[in-house]
């Protein structure tokens, strides 16, 4: 019988998939667990492992490439590895040049690893999972192509995470937006929210439906979009949220976002929170603001 699924022959978990084993281009590479503390790609991944036959009889053509992330974090079950760093910052790969081996972390290693699956595929879509409760939502560039993908996965829209001072260059989709390909990170739900994991299956299909590799349906209702005008990055030990916010919780204008000693942040406009992370530390981002379009 034709092996339709297989390790790839040289970078750790990671593996393919292909209709008839002939791993044929083009690549979609399918990321889970970048944090090792978000299971529900890694879940969806482990979900078409486990189903191989099945879920290749329905490629229509391509391979896909399913790539475990960050492999130790998960072990440890968090967001990075012990005395490591966020490998989600890393894939500028400025590192290579800036900083010498010796001074890599276990994620240094495992971005330089992944790099041929991240940054030389055709398509890509990064699923995570967030630390507070939310609705399902998509990070795309904000091109019509790229709003559109967002659209077909059934998810809520965002866009503007690649303006001045933002991240996009720096994360896993970073590469491919630049280039101009299909690229979608994708915030499943809460971490431990059970049935994330579902969601995070549904959402993967949709997207290869939509990219004509598989046979599976668009998603049938469009969402809101939204786009990003703000980073907060925590400014100070002891600032915090006002509240238990929520993605997609909405502060009309003067509203307080959060205080610390000394620093009190009001929103100037209204705004839409995104990713609102109570857990984090100083200089680290605590929130994002978006506005409904
Ligand atoms: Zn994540």
């Amino acid at each position: 019988m034709t092996e339709v699924l297989k390790t790839h022959p040289n970078i750790e978990s990671v593996w393919l998939l292909s209709p008839d084993g002939s791993f044929q281009p083009p690549r979609i590479a399918v990321m889970g667990a970048l944090h090792g503390n978000e299971r529900c790609g890694l879940a969806a991944i482990e979900r078409v492992r486990a189903d191989a036959e099945n879920f290749a009889s329905r490629m229509r053509r391509g391979t896909l490439v399913l790539i475990h992330g960050n492999p130790l974090a998960t072990e440890q079950g968090k967001r990075f590895s012990r005395g490591g760093v966020d490998i989600n910052r890393l894939f500028a790969y400025e590192y290579l040049h800036d900083l010498a081996q010796a001074a890599w972390t276990y994620e240094h290693h495992r971005a330089a690893a992944i790099r041929p699956v991240v940054t030389d595929v055709d398509a890509l879509i990064d699923l995570h999972s967030a630390s507070r409760p939310t609705d399902p939502f998509a990070i795309c560039d904000g091109t019509p192509e790229g709003i559109k993908l967002a659209q077909s996965t059934g998810c809520n829209i965002t866009y503007g995470w690649d303006g001045p001072g933002m991240l996009m260059e720096h994360v896993s989709i970073g590469a491919l937006v630049a280039a101009g390909k299909p690229a979608l990170s994708i915030e499943c739900g809460q971490h431990a929210d059970p049935g994330a994991a579902d969601i995070a299956h549904r959402i993967l299909c949709h997207f290869l439906g939509a990219l004509g590799v598989t046979d599976h349906g668009v998603a049938d209702e469009t969402r809101a979009t939204y786009r990003l005008f703000g980073r907060v990055v925590k400014p100070t030990h002891d600032f915090q949220l006002a509240g238990p916010f929520k993605s997609f919780d909405r502060l009309a204008p003067g509203e307080k976002l959060g205080s610390g000693d000394g620093v009190i942040i009001h929103t100037e406009q209204e705004a839409h929170l995104l990713l609102p992370t109570p857990t984090a530390v100083r200089g680290e981002d605590i929130v994002y603001l978006a506005r409904k379009e």
